[in-house]
C-alpha cells in the first residue's frame, strides 16, 4: 500500500497580498485593468514587476526574486526539528534594522533565513521557544506565548543590538500582538502572513517611515 507524504502549507503568496505592495491605484499603464490582475501575472511569471512603471526600483528587484522562489510545502515528517532560540543576523543588520519574531520550527526558520539571503535583505531573526512547533500550529496550541518572546530578546539582549524598539511579529500570531506589546514594551507590528513577502513588508515600511 502506498501512503501519501502529507505536505505542510508555507503560505505562498497570492494575487491580493503582493497587489498591496504595488502602488494600488490601478492606473492600467502595465496594460492590466488593476494592481490585482497585474499581481497575478507577476505571480505566475509572465511579467516582472519591473513592467509596473509607478513601482520603485528597490521594491521591484525585491519583488522579482521572491516569485522565482520555490514555494514547494515542507512534509510533514521533517515538522517538529528545533532550532535554537538565539538571535540570527541575515545580511549585515544595522542598529535600526527590523526584529523578526519567529517560531523554533528548524524548517521556518531556514526558510525566513533563505527569503532574506536570495533578496539580499537584512534583518535580525529571533526564534522563541514554541516546542518545534510551526507558528501555525504554535498559535492553535497556544504555544506562540508573549513570555517566550520576552525570555528571548532578554536571553539575546536584543536592546544592546537593535536601536528601534520594534519588533515584528508574523501575521498569524497578531492575537499575540497586545500581550507581546504589555511584555516587552517595544512597539509591535503584525507582519504578513505569508513569510515571503516579509522582505517587501520590511522594505516599505522603511521608506514610509523615512518619507
Ligand atoms: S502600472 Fe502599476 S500601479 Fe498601474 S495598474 Fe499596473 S500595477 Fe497598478
Amino acid at each position: 500500500m502506498v501512503v501519501e507524504q502529507e505536505m505542510a502549507s508555507i503560505y505562498p503568496p497570492e494575487a491580493e497580498d503582493l497587489s498591496s505592495y504595488l502602488p494600488e491605484i490601478d492606473c492600467g499603464a502595465c496594460g492590466f485593468g488593476s494592481c490585482v490582475e497585474f499581481a497575478e501575472a507577476v505571480l505566475t511569471q509572465k511579467l516582472a514587476p519591473h513592467n509596473c512603471p509607478e513601482l520603485p526600483a528597490d521594491l521591484a528587484n525585491v519583488m522579482a526574486s521572491i516569485v522565482k522562489m520555490n514555494k514547494d510545502p515542507i512534509p510533514y515528517n521533517i515538522m517538529m526539528e528545533q532550532t535554537d532560540c538565539r538571535l540570527i543576523e541575515i545580511g549585515s543588520p544595522g542598529a535600526d534594522d527590523p526584529l523578526l519574531i519567529t517560531c523554533n520550527f528548524r524548517g521556518t526558520v531556514h526558510i525566513i533565513q533563505t527569503i532574506f539571503e536570495q533578496t539580499a535583505s537584512h534583518a535580525f531573526l529571533l526564534p522563541i521557544f514554541t516546542h518545534g512547533y510551526s507558528v501555525d500550529n504554535a498559535v492553535a496550541e497556544r504555544l506562540f506565548k508573549a513570555i517566550d518572546v520576552w525570555k528571548s530578546m532578554q536571553e539575546n539582549a536584543v536592546e544592546m543590538k537593535i536601536s528601534r524598539p520594534t519588533l515584528i511579529i508574523p501575521g498569524l500570531a497578531e492575537s499575540q500582538k497586545n500581550a507581546i506589546r504589555q511584555l516587552t514594551r517595544w512597539e509591535v507590528v503584525v507582519g504578513p502572513v505569508s513569510g515571503f513577502l516579509l522582505p517587501l513588508f520590511v522594505m516599505k515600511n522603511k521608506m514610509e517611515s523615512l518619507s
